[in-house]
């Protein structure tokens, strides 16, 4: 052992093809270590910290508090990065997609739906997803890797640039809220995830609230508990069937983790209070799951849990093998829902015109003849059964 304890002692991570290495995604403790490794003051990482996660600096020239030989020393080897954005698209609601890639060519997206006077930026946290949920876009690619800590952290910072929002505002930001629900199953990438989320929130920074950013999981059972515990964030639960046969179906994972065991660990999910309520979401797929007696059993199971339901109209990609429930089937589900006491808003899809409302991410936007469509859902059900082999749940 050397002298580092455990949790000082941290491998940086490698450096770029320039031979600098970046300081998003770091955590304090780490920043601190790599800055006295390199010969720097240790109350220099305070400084860079406010400067990074406060005042959104990309280059070490502006960081005016700091000495010009440390500033220089450290243009020298370090960086603060940015992804690339490779598309930046609008939709006419102002709901905005971003297209973003990795030095190694990867790519994600990242969509920010603004309200009146906030706004909630879809964060994504892998490439691809190893689970195949049958309504969903991204189920039908398969894992290419995890995003890392610094490319989380980095699309909340490259919507603030966007946005305009440096240095970080107290009050009125349209990036108020944060939702884990782009692209991947989070609690499968949850050591970059929770590392991200820590930066997130740091008061001396970014510092969005725990209270304002949402984890949405398919069910990953074992990791919830922990989630709460540490991060504390609120819970989003993709439940969308409340039989076992037909979540095994839509939701593969519940052949893992059924329905049962997902309730009770939303039981126990620390911090949920009245105040403080899981979400549960559920698509609105046609003559699926949207029936009456669908909903009563829905308010059933959720007896005795803090629960909010949302709804979501299933939005349509390219070979996607379900029909969005009409507005009628979904009024009266949300209305049965409700009469059990269960707050059931309806998430009106945004950004659809541009693909970036929920599940559609990573699509493609051509129209298509019934023959083509016919061959895509071909595809797509060979798709899962090859993915499912290669990638078992
Ligand atoms: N992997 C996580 C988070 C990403 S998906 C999860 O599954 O919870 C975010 C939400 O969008 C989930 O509730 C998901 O079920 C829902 N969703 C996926 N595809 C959809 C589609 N085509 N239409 C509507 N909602 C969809
Ligand atoms: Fe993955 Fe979530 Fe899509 Fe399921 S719904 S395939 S877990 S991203």
């Amino acid at each position: 052992m050397g002298v580092l304890s455990h949790s000082t002692a941290f491998a940086p991570p490698p450096p770029r093809p320039d031979g600098r290495t970046n300081l998003v995604g770091l955590s304090r403790e780490e920043l601190e270590a790599l800055l006295v490794a390199n010969g720097l003051e240790r109350f220099r990482a305070r400084q860079v910290w406010h400067w990074i996660y406060h005042r959104g600096a990309t280059d070490f020239a502006a960081m005016t508090t700091l000495a010009k030989p440390a500033r220089e020393r450290m243009a020298a080897l370090f960086v603060v990065d940015r992804p690339t954005v490779v598309r930046d698209m609008k939709s006419v609601d102002g709901t905005r997609k971003w297209l973003l890639r990795s030095p190694d060519g990867q790519e994600v997206e990242a969509v920010h739906i603004p309200e009146e006077d906030r706004g909630t930026l879809c964060v994504s946290s892998q490439v691809g997803c190893t689970l195949t949920c049958r309504f969903c876009h991204t189920g039908t690619q398969r894992l290419v890797r995890n995003l890392e800590t610094a490319e989380i952290v980095a699309q909340v910072m490259l919507a603030r640039d966007h946005l305009g929002e440096w240095p970080s505002p107290k009050d009125g930001r349209m990036l108020s809220n944060v939702v884990l629900m782009g692209m991947g199953e989070p609690l499968y990438n949850y050591e970059n995830v929770a590392k991200a989320m820590k930066i997130v929130m740091d008061g001396e920074g970014i510092a969005i609230s725990k209270r304002k950013i949402t984890l949405s999981t398919s069910g990953v059972v074992p990791m919830m508990r922990r989630c709460g515990e540490e991060l504390n964030v609120n819970l989003a639960v993709s439940l969308h069937a409340v039989n076992d046969a037909l979540r095994d179906r839509l939701v593969p994972i519940n052949r893992k983790y059924p329905i049962a065991e997902l309730l009770d660990a939303c039981r126990t999910y620390p911090g949920t209070s009245n105040a403080r309520r899981i979400t549960f979401e559920y698509v609105m797929l046609k003559d699926v799951n949207d029936s009456p007696a669908d909903a009563r059993e829905l308010a059933r199971l959720l007896r005795g849990i803090p629960a909010k339901v949302n709804l979501i109209p299933f939005n349509p990609w390219p070979g996607s093998p379900f029909e969005r429930s009409t507005d009628r089937a979904i009024q009266t589900f949300g209305d049965i829902v409700n009469a059990a006491g269960y707050a059931s808003p309806v998430r009106t899809p945004r950004g659809d015109d541009i693909l970036a409302a929920c599940g559609q991410l990573r699509s493609d936007s051509q129209r298509k003849t019934a023959a083509e469509r016919h061959a895509e859902q071909q595809t797509v059900l060979k798709l899962y059964a090859e993915k499912e082999a290669a990638q078992p749940i």
